[in-house]
Formats: C-alpha cells, sequence, structure tokens
C-alpha cells in the first residue's frame, strides 16, 4: 500500500513481489535434469522465469554450479562478445531526507560531511573526468528537495556542454530519486540515457527496517513503481539494482528477476541494466551482517542473473576489488566503473587514499582508468566507450533489435574499437597504448572482409592521424 495517491503511480502500478510464492521456490534442491534443461533455455538467448531462475539458485553442488558458471561464460560471449563498457560515477550533491539505515549519507548521520557542487566545481569535475578519458558518467544525487528535476536537469545540460580538447561526455544516466511522472520528462528532455532506481531489497519486512516509514524512501510501493513511471515518461532506458547483505541474496535475484518480468510485461521491454552491489563499510553505519553474500555467492548471483535476463546489461562498480571484479566479469558482466572517486569532488580534490566520511560508502576499487583499461586489455577484454545506441535512438525495446545476428559483429565491436582508439591516441600511457594496439590488430583480424571492416579500418586511421573523433555506427 502506498501513501502516495494513485494517480500519481503508472499504470502498472501493483506490489508484484509475492512473498510467500517466491520463498517457496527456493527449497529443495533440483534434479540434474531440471538444471541442464534451464541452462538450455538459457543459452538459447531466452529469459527464464523466477520458477527457472529459482532452479538454478537451489542447485549447491560443485557439477551444477560449474555447469551455471561455463554457460554464463558462453551466453556473456555471444550477446555481449568480448566488450567491456566503461563509465565513472560523479557525486553532485549528498544532501538526504532520507534514513537508510546501511547509508553513510542518511539524515540522521552527524560525521557526514555535507555538499552541493556548485556550476564551477561541476566544470572543474567534468575537466578532469574528461581529462582522464571517461566519455560516459552516471549523475548521482541524493533524496532532497534541492535536487528537482529542473536541477537534475541543469546539471545533465551543463555536464553535456563541457569540452576539453578532444573530451566530451557523451552519456549522462542518472541515479536519484524515483520522480513522478513530470519529473522524469523533465529529466529526459535534458538528454539522459539510462534513469537508475534500486529498490535495494525486494523483501518487505527488510525494507521496512531499513528504510523508516517516516521518511520517503519508506514508501515500498512508490518505490517499487519508480521505473514504470520513467518509461511511461519516455525514459525508455532504466535501471534497477538490490542491495546485496541486507537479506537473502537468493530472494533479491527472484526480485530482479520478477521486476524484470513486470517490465517487459506492461513496457515490451526489460531494464537496460541491472546493479548488484554488495554491502561495504560506510561512515557511521553499523551494518547487520547476518546476510552478508560471500564471494562465492556473489559469483553465483552474477552468474545466475546473466542467464535469466540475457538481454539486459550487468552492472559491476568499484565497490569491489580489484581481484574479485577480475573472476566476476567473466560470467557474464558488461558495464563497469572505473578510475572511480565518490567523495564530492573527488575527481580534482580525493587524491590515492579514500576519505570515509566524505563516501557514501567505501570502495574496494580506486585504480586509476588507466589501469584499469590496461588489465582489460591484458585480459582480452575490448574497453568501450560506446554511446551509439542511445544516441541514434537504439534504445528501450529498439534497443533490442540488438538481438539480431551479427549486430555485435557489425556495429558493437567496430565503434568499441574506434573509441578504444580514441583512447588509446589521447589519454593512454605508453603500457596501455601497446597493449591495446595489439588487441585491435588481432580483433581486426578476427572480423570477416567486407564494407564494414575497410570503412572501420579508414576510421581508426582517420582517429590516429587527425582530429576525427566520435565516428560510431
Ligand atoms: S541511500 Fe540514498 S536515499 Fe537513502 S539515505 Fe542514502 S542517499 Fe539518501
Amino acid at each position: 500500500m502506498s501513501t502516495v495517491s494513485h494517480d500519481k503511480l503508472s499504470s502498472s502500478a501493483y506490489d508484484f513481489i509475492d512473498e510467500p510464492y517466491l520463498e517457496g521456490l527456493l527449497s529443495g534442491k533440483p534434479a540434474d535434469a531440471e538444471v541442464r534443461d534451464v541452462i538450455k533455455k538459457s543459452l538459447a538467448k531466452e529469459p527464464l522465469s523466477v520458477e527457472e531462475t529459482a532452479v538454478l539458485l537451489r542447485a549447491e553442488d560443485d557439477q551444477s554450479i560449474e555447469r551455471i558458471f561455463d554457460a554464463a561464460r558462453q551466453l556473456k560471449r555471444d550477446v555481449y562478445g568480448n566488450r567491456i563498457v566503461l563509465f565513472a560515477p560523479f557525486y553532485i550533491g549528498n544532501e538526504c531526507v532520507n534514513d537508510c539505515r546501511y547509508c553513510a549519507f542518511r539524515r540522521s548521520n552527524p560525521d557526514a560531511i555535507r555538499r552541493t557542487l556548485d556550476q564551477d566545481e561541476i566544470r572543474r569535475q567534468v575537466e578532469a573526468l574528461e581529462n582522464k578519458g571517461h566519455k560516459r558518467l552516471i549523475l548521482v544525487f541524493g533524496e532532497h528537495p534541492q535536487y528537482s528535476p529542473e536541477f537534475i536537469a541543469r546539471c545533465v545540460r551543463q555536464v553535456y556542454s563541457i569540452r576539453t580538447g578532444h573530451g566530451e561526455i557523451r552519456r549522462v544516466n542518472i541515479n536519484a530519486a524515483p520522480q513522478d511522472h513530470a519529473g522524469y520528462a523533465t529529466i529526459k528532455a535534458a538528454g539522459i540515457g539510462t534513469y537508475q532506481v534500486f529498490q535495494e531489497t525486494y523483501h518487505h519486512e527488510t525494507y521496512a527496517k531499513v528504510h523508516p516509514k517516516n521518511t520517503r524512501k519508506g514508501d515500498y510501493l512508490w518505490r517499487l513503481d519508480g521505473v514504470s513511471r520513467a518509461m511511461e515518461a519516455e525514459c525508455d532506458d532504466v535501471g534497477i539494482g538490490a542491495l546485496f547483505g541486507l537479506y537473502d541474496w537468493r530472494f533479491e535475484v527472484l526480485g530482479l528477476v520478477a521486476h524484470s518480468l513486470h517490465l517487459q510485461k506492461y513496457y515490451s521491454v526489460g531494464p537496460h541494466t541491472i546493479s548488484f552491489p554488495r554491502l561495504r563499510p560506510a561512515c557511521g553505519v553499523n551494518l547487520d551482517q547476518s546476510h552478508f553474500v560471500d564471494d562465492d555467492q556473489f559469483k553465483r548471483l552474477v552468474a545466475v542473473l546473466r542467464l535469466a535476463v540475457p538481454y539486459t546489461g550487468l552492472i559491476l562498480t568499484a565497490r569491489e576489488p580489484p581481484e574479485l571484479r577480475r573472476q566476476v566479469m567473466a560470467f557474464g558482466v558488461s558495464q563497469i566503473d572505473a578510475g572511480s572517486r565518490i567523495e564530492l569532488g573527488g575527481y580534482t580534490e580525493a587524491g590515492d587514499t579514500q576519505t570515509i566520511e566524505r563516501e557514501q560508502f567505501q570502495l574496494g576499487d580506486i585504480r586509476s582508468l588507466d589501469e584499469v583499461m590496461r588489465e582489460l586489455i591484458v585480459d582480452g577484454y575490448i574497453p568501450s566507450f560506446c554511446t551509439a545506441c542511445y544516441r541514434l535512438g537504439r534504445t528501450g525495446e529498439h534497443f533490442m533489435e540488438f538481438a539480431i545476428p551479427g549486430f555485435i559483429q557489425n556495429m558493437c565491436t567496430p565503434n568499441a574499437l574506434s573509441t578504444l582508439v580514441e583512447y588509446l591516441v589521447d589519454y593512454a600511457s605508453p603500457e596501455t597504448r601497446a597493449a591495446g594496439e595489439t588487441l585491435i590488430q588481432r580483433e581486426l583480424e578476427k572480423l570477416p572482409e567486407g564494407t564494414r571492416k575497410s570503412e572501420l579500418i579508414d576510421r581508426l586511421h582517420r582517429i590516429r592521424q587527425s582530429d576525427a573523433r566520435d565516428l560510431y555506427f
């Protein structure tokens, strides 16, 4: 039940999280044949039901878990190839009216250092990000009257307007409070990509425990319905997520899948991305450890999500330490952040250490963008800053053309290689440039001969030899 009048909710608003049913799906050991059948369906690139996803979550024996990992690796290659899309988080303001028990920015935390960047500070941060080579940002805001849709839209427009040499931000995503339809429309009009709203936990009792009732975020249905309203306001690329460690990780995976299926049913397209952050130490926060997710469980939840939602991007953030990120990436991750700083003003002020009083939570990976780029290249991934689909209107259900055979070869890989050459020419260290040029030669050899390949080779040459930039199919 929501405290908000129903006309403010979306046309598909109801509490579709049937807890007893989902909990019931998680008991018992599945037969081997059940696990194989579900994996077979995933490898055919068909989204899974909550019942099928539960079969994979209940599979606890090593052999089944290995089969799930292998299938997730395979599906990742089949749908996303070897590209990893890169972005950076950019915190604009941490004032907040909410009091989420797991967050350093909650209103009752006296130790949080409050700040909202002004236009000069935003410009300096964006210039610093552009000078590192970033092209895709996610702007992050607390929930506060100060961060109105008009304020968020103004920040988006300012970010797009900032140029430094060949540096520019080509896609701005948003992680902020759920809006009403008018609010989303105002923000969409500023030209955003994805709008992210995380339910944090789909478990009702836990949700009420960590989100006090007398706060805006205490309204379970208003939040659950958040991205549905966004879709109805033409924000057709939406991102959902859960904060793993608040409740049983298997239940949260089912919640995310149920949410994806709800969007698919009512809007003909699932979420553009799913995020699965794990609880991290945070200033003034005493975390209940009872549902903590260990590294093996974390790998399993990523692999199962990969198999359950084949066409939804999976975002792995710098919350996680470098070595675990490296391992988990193979199981289906399609997007990561790199060179991330989440202190307000962090891209010019933070230095090599973290100041936890200035962060929402502690990061696990603060390596530079260049270090992460080099590791990806050495591991055989193509780091990509591509923004073509969003700028050519291939969003929401139109994005699903993605499924067309050959789309990766014809669009994604050539675009990824173009953005990679831009990075190597304009920003890379000599070591990263050398490794990148070797990777590009190898990837070009893999592409079939034809018009697309020769067009691409010509473009890469122009990027290396001239000021030509931002070339995409
Ligand atoms: S999680 Fe978000 S809404 Fe909750 S207190 Fe932190 S900044 Fe505010």
